[in-house]
């Protein structure tokens, strides 16, 4: 099959870590008889260096035409580039917001998994950390508390802040929908996260979702109280498969999440749509302090490769092969700088990637 990939490498190390996810894609598609055709596109810093603005039309159009988008990291260090002297509806990260807007993006997929060689990263005790864990993260992103009606007025001579909290049964069908598809193609098992004790807007999350269950009979469905979710993530996080939430509690849990793995530069996600497209990058940011030093850790975005196979072209076989080679070339030991233990050599971005790539 033929596959037409928007490449938005970005800023900072964006273009270092996405060049190395070709690489692989490159790998793959020779192997698994693929073809991937990849369409440079600017967005961010670059962008507004060249154009004005952080995110053209031309830019929206390509991605739409595009089966995904596979992104680095946009923006610069924040205290110091120009780009962050214009007015924010200008800035590097409104770019982000406007793609994410404009194709509709309100699934965000997180995983945090401890690779059994990166265990001493894992700040939780031994015996949790030895246990391991692997969990989908997954976050409404266009909706709730982020996107409601917000003022801060004088009432009765009183300053009063408002911010609301809103979501209707489609925008929580279309998520939980997914989240069971998901979990199908996992472990078969759905937490929903919520506040149902209190929140009107969580006793119909609880109800749409109990809803869409009963379709998925081999999903195990559990529900959980958010708070105790903060909890159980650092006391038992292996029991986590898919976690379903809203905006705001996915928002906190999916970096609590993320820190437990101990690595940033591990860390891929997703972020879909009703269809099968999605816009796969790395969790961390552009790094500005490591850019164009060739020490960024690629694996993120590799492994973001990955999801994209697996979620947007269902080709499983062949993201699980990009799976097998990340373990593998830890298993082998070798690291880039971010993730070496003390004494431990360290390898580049640009040989991590053939590393990776040399295992498919
Ligand atoms: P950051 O994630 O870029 O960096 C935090 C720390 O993690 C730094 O020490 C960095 O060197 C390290 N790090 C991040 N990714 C790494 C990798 N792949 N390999 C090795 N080390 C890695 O966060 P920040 O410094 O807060 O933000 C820098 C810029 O990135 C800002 O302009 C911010 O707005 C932007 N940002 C963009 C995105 C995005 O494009 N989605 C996300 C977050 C931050």
């Amino acid at each position: 099959m033929k596959y037409r990939i928007a490449s938005i490498k970005g800023d900072g190390i964006g273009p270092e870590i996405v060049t190395q996810a070709q690489k692989v894609l490159n790998a793959v598609g020779v192997k698994y008889g693929h073809e991937f055709e990849f369409v440079e596109l600017l967005m961010g810093g670059c962008s507004i260096d060249k154009y004005g603005i952080p995110l053209t039309d031309e830019t929206i159009d390509e991605a739409r035409k595009s089966d995904a988008v596979l992104m680095g990291s946009i923006g610069g260090d924040t205290n110091t580039s120009p780009w962050y002297k214009l007015e924010p509806g200008k800035r590097p990260e409104a770019g982000l917001l406007g793609i994410r807007k404009a194709l509709n993006l309100f699934a965000n997929l997180r995983p945090a998994y401890l690779y059994p060689e990166l265990k001493e990263a894992c700040p939780l005790k031994e015996e949790v950390a030895s246990k391991g864990f692997d969990m989908m993260m997954m976050r409404e992103l266009t909706g709730g508390l982020y996107f409601g009606e917000r003022y801060t007025k004088e009432i009765n001579g009183v300053l009063t802040a408002v911010d609301t909290l809103s979501y209707n049964e489609d925008e929580i069908r279309r998520i939980a929908v997914k989240g069971f598809d998901i979990a199908m193609k996992r472990r078969k098992k759905l937490t929903l996260i919520d506040k149902a004790n209190v929140l009107d807007s969580s006793r119909l999350w609880r109800k749409v979702t109990e809803e869409v269950a009963a379709d998925y009979p081999e999903v195990e469905y559990g529900v959980m109280l958010v708070d105790n979710c903060a909890m159980q993530l650092v006391k038992d996080p292996a029991q986590f498969d898919v976690v379903l939430t809203e905006n705001m509690f996915g928002d906190i849990l999916s970096d609590e999440a993320s820190m437990i793995t101990g690595s940033i530069g591990m860390l891929p996600s997703a972020s879909l749509n009703e269809t099968r497209f999605g816009l796969y990058e790395p969790s961390g940011g552009s790094a500005p302090d490591i850019a164009g030093k060739n020490i960024a850790n690629p694996i993120a975005t590799i492994l973001s490769a990955a999801m994209m196979l697996r979620y947007s072209f269902d080709l499983d076989k062949e993201a699980d092969a990009i799976e097998d080679a990340v373990k593998k070339v830890l298993k082998e030991g070798f690291r880039t700088g971010d993730i070496a233990l003390e004494g431990q050599n360290s390898v580049k971005c640009d040989e991590m990637g053939d590393l990776i790539a040399e295992r498919i």
